[in-house]
């Protein structure tokens, strides 16, 4: 009986085949299904009217009702620019109601001298209130409204889309395409389940989501629908996990031996956290098991991860297997390869490296040794995941900064084996956790929650242009105590050029302000060659420069524990992790460390939030929860990036954590009794849990 929802959309009321191209295009909507399964984003309350007096620019609303009395009218413009002005007024103040289009529909509407209720989306013109397109009605037609709750939904669109159908399009056919149904959408949840966990039915969870009958009616619907959507989730990753765990072909690395012990007893510079101590524990743990590990890594910058990985790549190499790391950037690789052949130096391992800019010989060098098994660690970059990059047998894969790198390029790598490798998969950018539980079902999860000691906290501050010179003061200072300084400018891809202008000005500016003959400006940035951002890197390192003036190349991983300053330029464009990132450059070493955030004067809410939160907050962990919650639920897959992307219509696993817990509790239980879904009872969950893999971009299986 649901197949009404497969009916083309062009079908219903209002749409027709122009706006059925549009939803499509816009919105991907394409059948009576897509529309009913587009949710409000919010509601309004409709039986609120605004004095026009109260509607400030500085109450920041997004809709507004007002009541009030059409003055006059006006025309303006020729042709396409013509545009119908209507001038209102209440007893507060005055308003104008503006058409640039649909002109002669709503002229015959409009009556001088009548009252009318008004509503739409506030804007200003010289302090005056303008609503465009609003939604009118007179006081009669208010009146023989049938009573509603006064909630009304309003629907995410599009410029072109609102334009399109005005304010009241998508609600108007939305409730066209539900009049289509002609039975109760069927229920894919088993009474029982609906019963244990307090669910109302799918068919009114839709109907309450879309006309509220009450508050609670639509706290129900949102319940419910948010429950199916995880709850597919759940079925799916538990799924996904319980087959891994019946494959059994990890491999075995029971031996702690040589390298692990000599390493541990003469190699290391100091102890190691108490974290990082439990992490390779329950990494020793999981290569024991003969199931495949699948572990991710999470650790504020500067927590030590890289050495984890090391410790861990030394007990594959004990038991006679090959591992690798894999950077996600040149810098970063030829970092770890030279921390690695020194933190290895005299032991018997050999170590390679492999990038997309090794010079032949170092390429032949690394392609043959590991083909051969003569080299039992490999550094490199994408370089890895080539074709041509054969393992003898590798046992042991490290990815570092996962999030920079791409699903497919991850999902190469472990095709490269018969067995698949265990994995370790290291980030600094923290995912709350609940949501990683929710994400990475399938993957376990490792905190390294404690710094090593004698980290004094980062002190950040933000500053505006105004402050220029006491900021050169201030750099002149702590490069006379014998510090490093990095200057970074953002880089984004649209407007390369205008970035690299930002970069080559601001680094004659610093080489001009800095004059002095024993100071040293080194610049790094995407465009240079690799030998020269090779090059530049080394003279910061070994301090033969003071200053490094870079793009956000730096980002990730760099580490010069003698730089205590990171100046960030145009601070504003970054994001909230990107910062935090850019942060974590400074702050290794025993000193006291600084971070500034220069930006304009002109900040906009969100820039100044996230600025703010930098100054409040050195937690990696509460930043991301902050950012996912400045940037709404809608971009929580923007934040996960390629491969993490959970296509979630209503929950928001940051925010509906009870929702996640009971649907992780449920999935569990479901599960328990029928492992397969195949119980007849069962179909519609199945069906749930198959929307997701269908949806999901990344294909666990060829992780795991
Ligand atoms: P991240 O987790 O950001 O990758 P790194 O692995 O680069 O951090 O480590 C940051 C710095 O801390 C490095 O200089 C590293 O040598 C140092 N370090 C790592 N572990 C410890 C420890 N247990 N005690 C002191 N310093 C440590
Ligand atoms: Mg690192």
């Amino acid at each position: 009986m649901d197949s009404i929802l497969h009916n083309d959309v062009k079908f219903v009321a209002g749409v027709g085949e122009a706006r059925a191209r549009l939803l499509d295009r816009e919105l991907s909507i394409r059948t009576v299904g897509d529309l009913l399964n587009h949710f409000p984003f919010r509601y309004i309350d409709r039986t609120r009217i605004y004095p026009i007096a109260e509607v400030s620019e500085a109450a920041q609303l997004t809709y507004v009702q007002i009541r009030a009395r059409v003055l006059s009218i006006g025309y303006a413009g020729e042709g396409r620019k013509r545009r119908f002005t209507v001038y209102v007024q209440d007893a507060t103040g005055r308003a104008e109601l503006i058409w640039f289009q649909g002109i002669k529909w709503i002229e015959k509407r409009i009556e001088v001298g009548r009252e009318y209720l008004i509503f739409g989306r506030p804007s200003f013109y010289r302090g005056l209130l303008q609503l465009a397109h609003p939604e009118i009605e007179t006081m009669e037609q208010v009146l023989s409204r049938k009573a509603e709750s006064g909630m009304q939904g309003i629907y995410p669109s599009t410029e072109r889309l609102s334009s399109a159908l005005g304010t009241k399009g998508m609600y108007r056919i939305i409730a066209n395409a539900w009049s289509l149904l002609r039975a109760p959408l069927s229920d894919p949840l088993p009474e029982l389940l609906r019963r244990q966990y307090g669910l109302i039915g799918l068919h009114e969870a839709y109907y309450n989501i879309h006309f509220p009958q009450s508050a609670e009616a639509l706290r129900q619907a949102q319940y419910r629908l948010k429950f199916d959507e995880l709850l597919g989730i759940q079925l799916h990753v538990q799924s996904r996990r319980a087959d891994r765990m019946t494959r059994h072909d990890g491999f075995l690395f029971p031996k702690v031996g040589e390298l692990f012990n000599t390493f541990y007893q003469t190699k290391l510079p100091f102890p190691l956290t108490g974290a990082q101590k439990r992490v390779i524990k329950e990494i020793r743990q999981d290569t024991v098991t003969g199931f495949q590990m699948n572990r991710l890594l999470q650790g504020d910058v500067g927590s030590g991860k890289t050495l984890v990985a090391l410790i861990s790549m030394l007990l594959a190499v004990d038991n006679g297997y090959q591992a690798c790391i894999m950077a996600p950037t040149e810098i970063l690789a030829r970092q770890h390869y030279a921390s690695f052949l020194r933190f290895l130096d005299g032991l018997p391992v050999r170590v390679a490296i492999l990038t997309g800019s090794s010079k032949a010989k170092e390429r032949r060098t690394a392609l043959e040794g590991i083909a051969s098994g003569e080299v039992q660690l490999l550094i490199g970059t994408h370089a890895l995941i080539e074709d041509k990059v054969q393992f003898q047998n590798l046992g042991f894969v490290v990815i570092d900064e996962q999030h920079r790198f791409g699903v497919e390029q991850r999902a190469r790598l472990w095709t490269k084996n018969q067995q698949p490798p265990h994995i370790l998969v290291m980030t600094a950018t923290p995912i709350p956790r609940t949501l990683a539980m929710t994400l990475y079902g399938d993957l376990d999860v490792s905190v390294i929650d404690e710094l090593p000691p004698g980290r004094k906290p980062i002190q950040t501050s933000h500053y505006t242009d105004a402050a220029r010179l006491r900021l050169w003061g201030f750099l002149r200072k702590q490069i006379a105590l014998g510090r490093q300084v990095y200057i970074v400018y953002p880089l984004i891809a649209e407007s390369e050029t205008m970035d690299y202008k930002d970069l080559t000005d601001g680094y004659e500016a610093v080489s001009r302000d800095f004059p002095l003959p024993d100071y040293r400006v080194a610049i790094c940035h995407g465009k240079m060659k690799p030998a020269d951002k090779e090059e530049s890197m080394r003279q910061f390192k070994e301090g033969e420069a003071q200053i490094l003036v870079a793009t956000s190349v730096i980002e990730v991983g760099v580490d010069v524990p003698n730089a205590t300053v990171m100046v960030i330029e145009s601070a504003e464009r970054f994001g909230l992790s990107q910062l935090h990132q850019l942060r974590g450059r400074v702050g290794r070493g025993g000193e006291q460390s600084y971070c500034i955030l220069m930006s304009g004067e002109k900040l906009s809410r969100e820039s100044r939030a996230r600025l703010d939160a930098m100054c409040e907050t050195n937690d990696g962990f509460r930043l991301a929860e902050l950012d996912l919650k400045l940037r709404g639920a809608g971009d929580v897959n923007g934040t996960l990036q390629s491969g993490m992307a959970l296509d979630l219509k209503i929950a928001n696993p940051t925010r509906d954590v009870q929702v996640l817990t009971l649907t992780r509790e449920a999935a569990e239980q479901i599960l328990k009794q029928d492992p397969t879904l195949e119980h007849p009872a069962h179909r519609g969950l199945a069906q749930l849990r198959e929307r997701h893999t269908a949806q999901e971009r990344i294909d666990f299986s060829q992780i795991s």
